[in-house]
Formats: C-alpha cells, structure tokens, sequence
C-alpha cells in the first residue's frame, strides 16, 4: 500500500492548525466562531480518514502475511518416506515431524527422546 496517503494527512493536520492560529486573529468574533467550526469539522473528518487508512493498513498487511504463507504451502513440496514415525527426506540427515510438515511445509527436526519415541522439537509431537 502507498504510506504517502497516510504521510500526508499529518501536513494537512499542520495546516489546520496554522489556519487556526490565522481566524484567530480575525477581528469579527461571529465569522471567527462560523470559521472555527468549519474547521473542527474539517479536522475530525481527516482524523477519522487516518485512522481508517490506518486499519486499512494492518488489514493489509495481516492479508499480506496470510498470502505469503498460502503460497509457501501450495509449494511442490518433496516426497518424504516414513521411518520410526518420522519423516525421512532423501538426501538429507535426520528425521523430521510429519504433522509440522504437512500443516505448515516446515521442516522441524524430530529428536530422539529414548529408544522408543522420537519427538518434535518445535510442536513436541511424539513419534513412533
Ligand atoms: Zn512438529
């Protein structure tokens, strides 16, 4: 998303503020009340639209971050062989947990525990 948006509601922000600074030094109080008014209301509404662009902006991002992990999981993944419960990927060392791979695509390693039982050493699985 382009920032720019957000960046420059805070100089507009400032320019209300200078153009307070200026009505108040109009002479006539009525048109001064009338120009106050005009911009309070001018003020909220660019406060409103910030903090709009502002949850726009974390929506964004959260569907950013759900986008990127979608896409790691709709990878080609590798064909793993099974052995002690684990998964075994050719080519390479150790053994690792079958439910972290195929929920997340991620290869966590499974470690032994005892002459029984592998475990995960991220979601601590047991695996036999
Ligand atoms: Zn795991």
């Amino acid at each position: 998303m382009d920032l720019n948006i957000i960046n420059s509601i805070g100089p507009a922000l400032t320019g209300i503020k200078a153009l307070t600074d200026l009505v108040s030094t109009i002479k006539d109080s009525k048109i001064r009340v009338e120009l106050n008014s005009k911009i309070a209301d001018l003020q909220g509404s660019l406060l409103n639209a910030r903090q709009q662009l502002l949850t726009m902006q974390e929506q964004y991002e959260a569907v950013l971050k759900e986008n990127r992990e979608l896409k790691q999981l709709s990878l080609p993944r590798e064909k793993p062989t099974l052995k002690f419960g684990c998964y075994k990927f050719e080519g390479e060392e150790g053994l690792f947990c079958p439910a972290c791979y195929d929920s997340k695509g991620k290869k966590f390693r499974a470690a032994r525990m005892n002459s029984r039982f592998y475990q995960c050493t991220v979601c601590k699985a047991q695996l036999a």
